[in-house]
């Protein structure tokens, strides 16, 4: 017996289903999780001792690999000042003034501690701010678990068959509408069947939670012409996009002004954090200057701010973002090479630092049915074979990947050089 494996049968006992977030038991691909013990530039350590090329980046965040000097030390010297104050402190303006700087749509930001927090409290203020119930989201875009949110969820929600929750009454589930990513006539024609309805469409502007799906041409663009048109709240949500994308985030990398936008992760540098921000019109609706109610005990802590902004400032340097996205087309290319050097029906997507595959005879993937119509049980014995040839992708078809500034041409080739080996015994 593995120490993971020891690890996760005690796991079970004690913690719900031996986790505590779903996607990491391994349902998606079966077999044991692995639990990690380090981490460090583009490699996690497992208990057994195994290093990894990790692909997941602790689900994004760790776009300049795990526990960077700088971030560490800015960690480390925030902690001799005290954990937590509840009060208002400096580090907080100078994240604020530091995510307008880098994303010209936000006027003010509201700092709290997840994504889920995030994307919740920005519908909560669409919803405020327009008087209307209704939001519309895209199927197999993923939000958080906000009862709002999950319905016709990607992520964990659909690796697990779970798109719809069980616990969020139809009362509520009936104000969130559902239609297909990429496709605007469905927008509109949701649009026309509710109008002056709906108060937002929320969007992951690269579809992550589904495998990696980009924007067709066209699609953003349409979004915003239809918000501007039923004067809905456009809001993206780049809690995965955001600084990974692009510098800017993904309305940088496709040049569209949402009106709000939720961000995660990648501000907290890999400490619990999270943020929404947009036009002072909208933001000004949010408690104390405004009625709609929103707070957080831990929100703005002075640790999780001090990382996140050494994290942004190195994230600023010039040329990061382009070399970040040179390193997903390498592997993306490498993998394609490799699976038609295999015979294996592969096609790839990727933006900035994200990306996916899909095993498909399809010549691309743009849409959540084309993305569930994979050959999943292939992805699973891909999966456990890269796992055994040290790599360590996503446990689920549904996930995108993540590079990081980390990850070197040679850590890449000896990636794809273990693909090769994994898809030729997937043809044996
Ligand atoms: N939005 C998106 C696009 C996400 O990818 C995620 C998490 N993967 C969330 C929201 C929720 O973030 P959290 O898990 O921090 O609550």
């Amino acid at each position: 017996m593995t120490i993971s494996q020891d690890l996760f049968s005690r796991a079970q006992e004690s913690i719900p289903g031996g986790v505590n977030s779903p996607v990491r038991a391994f349902n998606g691909v079966g077999g044991t999780p692995l639990f990690i013990n380090k981490a460090e530039g583009p490699h996690t350590f497992d208990a057994d001792g195994k290093r990894y090329i990790d692909y997941v980046g602790s689900w994004g965040p760790m776009i300049l690999g795990h526990n960077h000097p700088q971030i560490k030390q800015a960690v480390l010297d925030a902690v001799e000042n005290g954990l937590s104050y509840g009060a208002p402190t400096e580090s907080e303006i100078l994240m604020a003034e530091k995510v307008k700087a880098l994303v010209p749509s936000i006027d003010k930001v509201r700092m709290v501690s997840s994504g889920t927090e995030a994307t919740m409290s920005a519908i909560r203020l669409a919803r405020g701010y327009t008087g209307r119930d209704k939001i519309l989201k895209f199927e197999g875009c993923y939000h958080g678990h906000a009862d709002s949110l999950l319905v016709k969820a990607g992520s964990g929600a659909l690796t697990m068959g779970v798109p719809n929750s069980p616990g969020i009454p139809a009362d509520f589930a009936k104000h969130t509408l559902t239609v297909s990513f990429n496709n605007l006539d469905e927008v509109k024609a949701i649009f026309a069947q509710y109008p002056d309805q709906i108060a937002c469409i929320i969007v992951e502007p690269v579809a992550g939670n589904m495998n990696c799906i980009p924007p067709v041409e066209g699609f953003l663009e349409g979004l915003r012409e239809i918000c501007d048109t039923h004067q809905s709240v456009l809001i993206f949500d780049e809690v995965m996009t955001g600084f990974r994308v692009a510098l800017g985030g993904a309305q940088a990398y496709y040049n569209i002004e949402p009106d709000l936008t939720c961000l995660g992760k990648v501000i907290g540098g890999g400490m619990p954090v999270g943020a929404f921000g947009g036009k002072r019109a909208i933001m000004d609706h949010i408690a104390p200057v405004g009625p709609v109610y929103q707070a957080g005990t831990l929100s703005g802590n002075p640790i999780a701010m001090a990382a996140g902004l050494k994290a942004l400032e190195l994230l600023s340097e010039p040329g990061l973002h382009d070399a970040l996205e040179s390193k997903s087309k390498q592997l993306c290319d490498g993998f394609q090479r490799a699976a038609d050097a295999a015979g294996i029906a592969l096609t790839t997507n990727y933006a900035g630092g994200m990306f996916g595959f899909f095993f498909t005879d399809a010549e691309r993937v743009d849409t959540y049915q084309q993305a569930t119509e994979c050959d999943l049980e292939r992805f699973k014995r891909f999966f456990h074979l890269m796992l055994e040839e040290g790599v360590y992708l996503a446990p689920s078809a549904f996930e995108a990947g993540f590079v990081s500034t980390m990850h070197s041409d040679a850590d890449i080739a000896e990636t794809i050089k273990a693909a090769e080996r994994a898809f030729a015994k997937l043809v044996a």
